[in-house]
């Protein structure tokens, strides 16, 4: 099974080329592509970004224990 990613185009295996979401559906975007974007977005609103993080921490209160990071 391949899929093509609609920001770069390119068309490329579901398993290694997308993420998959909570029910087992691949996303729009490449990992390639949806990291950079990630990655760009919180460059562009690092207010969002450390209030949605801050958010996630709260709701995750044990993930760094539990990962040990
Ligand atoms: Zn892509």
């Amino acid at each position: 099974m391949t899929k093509i990613c609609i920001d770069c185009k390119k068309r490329k295996p579901l398993e290694e080329g997308f993420y998959f979401n909570a029910k087992g559906r691949p996303g729009s975007y490449c990992k390639r592509c949806a990291s950079n974007r990630s990655l760009r977005w919180q460059k562009e609103n690092p207010e969002k970004y450390a209030a949605a993080r801050k958010k996630w921490e709260e709701n995750n209160p044990n993930y760094w224990k539990v990962t040990g990071l």
